[in-house]
């Protein structure tokens, strides 16, 4: 049996970051990372390696685990704000939160993403213009490192931790055993490794596993809210004058027909649609390169709506896969539908999509939105289009192309002390697992914060 002093379940953004942390611990304090994933060098999704043009549903998918986790494929925008991507400023304060994120920052520019433009809303008119139009811009300074970019900086990482912090791949952690002074944690090799600080940094990919260790050690859990919509994608001339100047812009709006607030969310100029598998479930993303090679002709982004449910339904993430799962009967994996299609009531067909000027960069199948999306939503979605058509005319074109369905599960969250603490002393909750954080930046700030915490302990 091997004894560690903290094991760190997870190698996504906080585990990664958690680990950086750790390597200023003193040196006799032994820190195992375990991630149920793959190396970097083995994350490739086979729709990249042409093996498949739609998901097949690997297990686990390439793009949501292994080291990095969720964000290693992505686009790599660490957005610095408190004003969205998570809560970590509730529980640690704004001003340690934001500390904590430039540190993410300084530390992601000194190991290769300082070329990387940091963008910022600050003295944007594009915020002026935007509420002149009853469209909201929120605050935010971003970092776009590019996937490329971003996969060369986390190898680096790792060969920074790699002879101070054991990591053990391709192993999912099953059982979680309290014992009188720490824990024991069994694999699905059937190895057993004990610790006396255990961290939970399983991300949305581990939603239902740290739920059940909660449950199992009697720590309450909150419902969060689910947010569901489209990705949009369009000419990356219709959104240039945005996308230049702010990179990332977070736009909510207030519909007049249901007074639901509904926003843009994670946007990828000259970006590539993708596909995402969550528990079996396909549902759809987006990122873009750094390397303008590597450079498509459209921009994408999501239009999400939040969805909380209190009585007598509580389980916001079901509700949201219901619908993800709909779409996957429908359409064998992702819908997509032209916006024109949308508005007249038919479908998107291959015959229609022939005549589509804009080229997708998904193969989805094409079909009918408004078959899987809730009317509220789905109204919503449009009502938004056509706003954004006000400050980037275009959007409304009939041939912008909607990609269905985009679901952005929140993990419940984990009751937590200001430490990231559970209640079970030693067992730590951070990152998007533990429904505090859901961005890079936040939940990498969460593992630099917990990783300062423990040191703190060991010194
Ligand atoms: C395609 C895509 C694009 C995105 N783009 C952006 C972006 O540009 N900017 C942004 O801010 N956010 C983005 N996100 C979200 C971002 O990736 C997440 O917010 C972030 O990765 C959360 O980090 P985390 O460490 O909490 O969890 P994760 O990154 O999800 O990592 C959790 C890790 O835990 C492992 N794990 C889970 N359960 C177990 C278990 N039982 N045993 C062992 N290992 C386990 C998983 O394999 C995974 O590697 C994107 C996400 C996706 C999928």
């Amino acid at each position: 049996m091997k004894k560690y002093d903290v094991i760190i379940v997870g190698a996504g953004a906080a585990g990664v970051f958690m680990s950086y942390e750790m390597t200023k611990l003193p040196n006799r304090a032994k820190v195992l990372m375990i991630d149920k994933g793959m190396g970097l060098e083995k994350r490739v999704c086979p729709i990249k390696l042409g093996k498949t043009s739609s998901c097949i549903k690997c297990s686990p998918c390439h793009i949501m685990n292994g080291y990095g986790g969720a964000g290693t494929l992505s686009d790599g925008k660490y957005n610095i704000t408190t004003q969205f991507g998570g809560d970590l400023h509730r529980y640690v304060g704004t001003e340690e939160a934001m500390g904590l994120m430039n540190y993410v920052d300084s530390v992601l520019c000194d190991m290769g993403g300082a070329d990387a433009k940091l963008y910022s809303t600050g003295n944007s008119q594009l915020k002026t213009i935007a509420l002149q139009n009853n469209l909201h811009l929120l605050d935010a300074k971003v970092r776009h490192l590019g996937t490329d970019r971003n996969m060369k900086i986390l190898g680096r990482i790792f060969d920074y931790t790699k002879d101070r912090i054991d990591t053990q791949f391709g192993t999912l952690v099953s059982e979680v055993e309290k014992l009188p002074k720490g824990f024991r944690i069994t694999t699905d090799k059937g190895e057993s490794y004990e610790c006396t600080d255990l961290v939970l940094a399983t991300g949305r990919s581990g939603s239902k596993w740290i739920s059940s260790v909660c449950n199992k050690m009697g720590i309450e859990m909150e419902s969060n809210r689910v947010d569901i919509g489209v990705r949009v994608e369009l000419p990356a001339e219709i959104f240039k004058h945005i996308t230049d100047e702010v990179y990332e812009s977070k736009i909510v709006y207030k519909t007049d027909k249901y007074n639901d607030q509904i926003r843009t969310f994670c946007m990828n100029p000259y970006g590539e649609v993708v596909s995402e598998n969550t528990n079996g479930i396909v549902t759809v993303n987006g990122h873009s390169y750094a390397d303008p090679a590597l450079h498509t002709e459209n921009t994408n982004f999501a239009l999400l709506v939040s969805n909380k449910f209190t009585e007598p339904f509580k389980d916001s993430n079901e509700y949201g896969e219901s619908i993800a799962r709909l779409s996957n009967m429908l359409g064998g994996g992702v819908l997509l539908q032209r916006f024109g299609d949308l508005v007249k009531g038919r479908r998107s067909s291959e015959r229609r999509m022939a005549k589509c000027f804009t080229r997708p960069t998904l193969k989805a199948t094409p079909g009918d939105l408004s078959l899987v999306i809730p009317k509220r939503q789905l109204d919503n979605i449009i009502e938004m289009i056509y706003a954004l058509d006000k400050i980037a005319p275009g959007t409304a074109n009939e041939d912008t192309l909607l990609y269905g369905v985009e679901v952005k599960f929140y993990n419940s969250k984990v009751e937590v002390t200001e430490n990231l603490e559970t209640k079970v002393e030693g067992l730590y909750a951070l990152g998007d697992g533990s429904g505090v954080t859901h961005s890079l930046s936040q939940a990498s700030a969460s593992g630099v914060w917990v990783a300062r915490k423990l040191i703190e302990k060991y010194q």
